[in-house]
């Protein structure tokens, strides 16, 4: 099988973007990519829906990371949408969230057989009083929106593979599809999962994008853990873990552990970080070093990884174990794949 390392594709010149370069004086001035879009893992399809969004001019970074979500959630993959893994009692429940540059957020979590999770988080946002709509609710507000529902079926992928876990029906959370090819394996970096027609298996999908006019925002959808207790919710439709946004300091979205990111609600941190001064690498490896001291540990048994933007487009990612991608686009760079630093070697 091909390896992550063969797999991702380093800059040109094979250097991370520093973000900073000095200016008169030696004063260092920040260079960051605007417009820019980041997102989880091989994101690189995704980013160019959203590209392909903000080019119009009437498209903000907004719509831009909607696109992006629904180009995923349209697609068969283990852990994002309709076709995704479902909980242990064979039901996909998908959890999504979004947010703008003037912190309106819109999240929904358990909601079953819709399609677009993250439009009726954009509706939660832009059309109803409230943040969060949960289960049941949450698809009564997303029916009388006027989205469809869907069919209960399993795609064929999870259904397969819904089978063989029940076998063993362990009610252990499985983390993602990473993880457990590296459990089965011999403790190496975790292998890739490639789907049949050669596309890759996503975890969570988080976006955040930076759009010329200044504007940043962030989008986040899953169908969470695989064969998870049925009514878990993990971090990503929880603004302040899974997905944050201050547009005076910069934007970050989680992928991994969902419950090790909410208890220090990681991406409201990483924010926090950058207030502070941090750089974006920085404040997501210092989250990242927050979780590991809870519990070191336990901490090697599962994933988190961050990726963040600054206000001026400097990015950023880090995560726990090795073999956390991520993909970027911006103007003058073709998409880009990258592999974060981590904590654990
Ligand atoms: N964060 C997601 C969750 O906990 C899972 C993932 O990103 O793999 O539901």
């Amino acid at each position: 099988m091909q390896s992550r390392r063969n797999f991702v594709k380093w800059t040109a010149a094979g250097l991370p973007l520093l973000g900073f370069v000095r200016g008169a004086m030696g004063r260092e001035i920040k260079k960051g990519k605007k417009p820019i879009v980041v997102s989880t893992w091989d994101g690189r399809s995704v980013n160019n829906a959203a590209w392909e969004t903000m080019r119009s001019p009437d498209m903000t970074a907004l719509d831009a990371v909607e696109a992006a979500a629904r180009s995923i959630e349209a697609t068969i993959n283990c852990c994002v949408g309709l076709g995704g893994n479902p909980d242990r009692d064979g039901i996909v429940t998908l959890d999504a969230c979004i947010m703008d540059h003037q912190f309106n957020c819109g999240s929904v979590a358990g909601l079953e057989r819709i399609k677009h999770p993250i439009s009726v988080a954009r509706k939660v946002m832009e059309d109803s009083p409230h943040v969060m709509f949960v289960g049941a609710g949450a698809q009564q507000f997303a029916l009388e929106q006027g989205f469809q529902l869907e069919s209960p079926q399993l795609s064929e992928t999870a259904n397969k593979t819904y089978q063989e876990w029940l076998k063993t029906s362990e009610y252990k959370p499985i983390i993602n599809i990473e993880q457990t090819q590296s459990r089965s394996g011999k403790g190496g970096p975790a292998a890739p999962s490639f789907l049949p027609d050669g596309s890759f298996n996503h975890d969570t999908m988080g976006t955040i994008a930076l759009d010329s006019e200044g504007r940043l925002s962030g989008a986040c959808t899953t169908s969470g853990m695989g064969f998870k207790m049925r009514g878990r919710v993990g971090d990503s439709p929880i603004i302040g873990s899974g997905l944050y946004i201050d547009n005076e300091v910069g934007a970050a979205v989680a992928t991994g552990q969902g419950e090790e990111v909410i208890r220090v609600s990681g991406t409201h941190m990483i924010i926090e970080f950058m207030r502070q001064g941090k750089s974006p690498m920085k404040a997501c490896k210092k989250a990242i070093e927050r979780i590991y001291k809870i519990n070191p540990s336990k901490a090697r048994k599962f994933q988190v990884g961050f990726i963040a933007i600054d206000s001026c487009g400097v990015y950023g990612a880090y995560s726990l174990q090795p073999g956390f991608s991520y993909a970027l686009k911006y103007e003058d760079g073709a998409g880009v794949l990258k592999e974060a630093e981590s904590l654990l070697k």
